[in-house]
């Protein structure tokens, strides 16, 4: 067997056979020194025993007693009764599952211990299924010295077999210089010391700053995590800087031909974000940078500016959205801006036939200075672009940092500018941990003669009002969306449900053109859906959330939002922002199936209160966490393990400012804390 080193795999552990190993594999935890950072999820407080008369219902607790009854009883499940009893009073402890051999341990006049969640049952306080010992020897029984840590697990590993394991990886660790030396700026103690008090937390450690995650060991750790993440990104932006880009010269004369163009003038935020863009156009080093505004912002208009300044400097430009419907929309809009000055468009779709792919294929490969719009198919490996300069994704927060260094490569000997584009509007104390490798511009301002929308929540009982006030709306010439929600993840389910949904709709309002739109349609037939509607053709359009990113249609001014209790606050406000767009007062309804559990009446209440995607977004964060807000990919990507980028957010300028200083003069500690907390230090990097 090899001398263990963090380095080795879990597998040479005690307790740890290829079984348990493959379960822990999908924790990410294959090597020891996995283990090391695999932290605890809270701390169970064992540390005394409380007179079992004076539990309350609710807490967590650990008696002692005596046995004074045991029996199963047979009623609707067959059930083990044990009855504790201490000086204080008696309790109830009910098993369900037991054997013979536990039924026999647990008998009169034994000795035991318990811990669980004390709860009050028919015959007062009890606890179901605790963890227990039993003794004849009431010495033999005491409580734990210290907190006892509860760690994120698989099925079929306990906590005391991963426990187990991690006082080996703590031995293991125990033997690493640069685990025990203090880290310049972060301070005491090292990061060892910190390690093993969050671990194994010594008898006189402060628990309740522990338990509240506040403890300064925890501190310190999570100084060290914000600053490895910090580093990582600075690492992977200068690796996506690494290749020069082409100096478009003509972006600021693009950006001031395509405004005269336009049929609206922009506003302030408009404008000021098209000069920070242009300003990038005319380095030598590709723009990295997200543009984040509101639904309706009008950020077409700054992916416009940028695709023209490569246009009009010779070269190729490319605009990549996440779905058919939204990339179709994106190519109509700007096959006219564009198209006006004179400018092609090309549309690259994976629906595409072979040959028709082929012709875009043959002219990008040429030194035709085309603009392409298209969904990710824009990127496949048969499409080579001769001189691509610009790239825009829209709504990046489906777009990860993988998906741009891939991006990095596409342009040749030159780095493309990256433009990203979201509506999901990030808090910027999450914008700063999240996307430290981007430079941010804000929209923060709507064009001007939008009235806000009204919402209001209901419960599906008041379906009929809703129905008569959209026969009324209609009547008046306006325009209704209705939303279905996803009922399974399956387009298909989906998609059936909204059918369903349409034909019930067209029976309750005999009058109206009803149209239909879900993603198992073939494209043809959702773009003519899609045209009739905008058209005024159809009155109400059933949907699911595929309409959810980018569509346009100014007079649908009602929408309607189905089980809207299902969804989360981001969505809702991504939906919601597809009405209000022209000069009328718009409304929401978001109907609900009642009861309404906390959350979802909080997400409800914040949508009929704020039409602010920042305060939605903010709230979002707090209701769900970091992680949720991002969508899973993003989670993964910034798979903080003890940080909590908003709850640290005050801490990360500074860190930011001390990243940079080591990357000037410790790059070796640099990368030892990226391989500490990210893992492999090219993980960033890998494409
Ligand atoms: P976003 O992508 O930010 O959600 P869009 O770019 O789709 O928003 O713009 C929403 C609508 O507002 C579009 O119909 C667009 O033409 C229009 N629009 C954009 N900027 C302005 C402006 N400055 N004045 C008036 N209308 C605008
Ligand atoms: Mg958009």
């Amino acid at each position: 067997m090899p001398a263990l080193t963090l380095d080795t795999q879990l597998t040479y552990l005690k307790g740890a056979g290829p079984a348990v190993a493959q379960r822990l594999a999908g924790l990410g935890l294959r090597r020891v020194g996995d283990l090391l950072f695999h932290l605890p999820l809270r701390y169970e407080d064992r540390r005394a025993f409380r007179a079992i008369g004076g539990l309350r219902a609710g807490e967590d607790a650990l008696v002692r007693g005596r046995i004074v009854a045991a029996e199963v009883k047979l009623a609707r499940r067959r059930m083990l009764l044990v009855v504790l009893e201490d000086e204080t009073g008696s309790m109830t402890l009910r098993f369900f599952h037991f054997n013979d051999s536990q039924r026999r341990g647990l008998a009169v006049g034994r000795w035991m211990q318990a811990y669980g969640s004390a709860r009050v049952g028919l015959s007062g306080v009890e606890m179901v299924h605790p963890q227990y010992r039993v003794t004849d020897d009431a010495e033999a029984l005491a409580p734990e010295a210290t907190l006892t840590p509860v760690y994120p697990t698989a099925t079929g590993v306990t906590q005391v077999r991963l426990r187990g394991m991690i006082d080996q990886a703590l031995a293991v660790a125990a033997e690493d210089p640069a685990l025990g030396s203090e880290l310049p700026d972060l301070g005491a103690p090292t990061t060892m010391d910190a390690l093993c008090l969050i671990h194994r937390p010594s008898a006189d450690a402060d628990a309740r700053l522990l338990l509240e995650g506040r403890h300064p060991a925890q501190q310190r750790l999570v100084r060290e995590e914000l600053l490895a993440h910090q580093l990582g990104m600075r690492l992977l932006r200068s690796r996506l800087k690494s290749r020069p880009a082409r100096v478009l010269n003509a972006a600021a004369d693009a950006a001031a031909e395509l405004q005269a163009a336009l049929p609206f003038r922009c506003t302030g935020a408009q404008r000021r974000v098209l000069d920070e863009v242009a300003a990038d156009l005319v380095r030598t080093q590709p723009m990295l940078r997200l543009v984040q505004g509101d639904v309706g912002s009008g950020k077409t208009v700054i992916a416009a500016s940028a695709l023209l300044a490569a246009q009009r400097s010779g070269l190729q430009a490319a605009l990549v959205a996440p779905t058919e419907l939204l990339a179709e929309q994106h190519f109509r809009t700007l096959s006219v801006w564009l198209g006006s000055l004179e400018v092609e468009t090309a549309y690259l779709s994976g629906r595409l036939k072979k040959s028709e792919r082929a012709a875009i294929a043959g002219r990008v490969a040429g030194d035709e200075p085309l603009v392409v719009i298209g969904t990710h198919a824009v990127f496949q490996a048969q499409i080579e672009f001769s001189r691509l300069a610009m790239v825009v994704v829209d709504e990046q927060h489906r777009f990860g940092v993988q998906q741009r260094l891939a991006l990095r490569d596409k342009g040749g000997r030159y780095a493309p500018h990256q433009l990203v584009m979201s509506a999901t509007p990030i808090p910027r104390t999450l914008a700063q941990t999240v996307y430290a490798d981007l430079d941010v511009s804000v929209i923060d301002e709507l064009p001007p003669g939008r009235t806000p929308v009204t919402t209001v929540v209901l419960s599906n009982e008041r379906r009929a009002d809703v129905l008569r006030r959209i026969g009324e709306a209609c009547a008046a010439g306006r325009q209704v969306y209705w939303v279905c929600t996803l009922i399974e993840e399956s387009e298909e389910l989906d998609a059936e449900a909204a059918e369903a949904t349409a034909t019930r709709l067209r029976a309750e309002l005999p009058g109206l053109r009803v149209g239909l739109v879900h993603g198992r349609m073939k494209a043809t037939d959702k773009d003519l859906q899609m045209r009739a509607f905008k058209d005024g053709d159809t009155q109400l359009l059933v949907a699911t959330t595929v309409i959810e990113v980018g569509v346009d249609v100014p007079n649908a001014s009602i929408m309607i939002i189905e089980n809207a209790e299902r969804l989360g606050l981001s969505q809702l406000h991504q939906l919601r922002g597809r009405v209000g767009r022209g000069a009328q007062a718009s409304q929401c309804v978001l109907l609900y199936q009642a009861p309404l559990g906390d959350a979802a009446r909080a997400r409800l209440e914040t949508m009929r209160s704020t039409n602010d995607g920042f305060a939605i977004a903010q709230r979002d964060l707090e209701l769900r966490g970091p992680g949720e807000l991002l969508g899973r990919r993003q989670t993964g990507e910034i798979g903080m393990k003890l940080a909590d980028p908003l709850r640290d957010a005050a801490a990360v300028p500074q860190l930011q400012r001390l990243a940079d200083r080591w990357l000037e003069t410790r790059p070796d500690l640099a990368r030892t804390l990226i391989a500490r907390w990210i893992g492999d230090p090219e993980r960033y990097a890998q494409v």
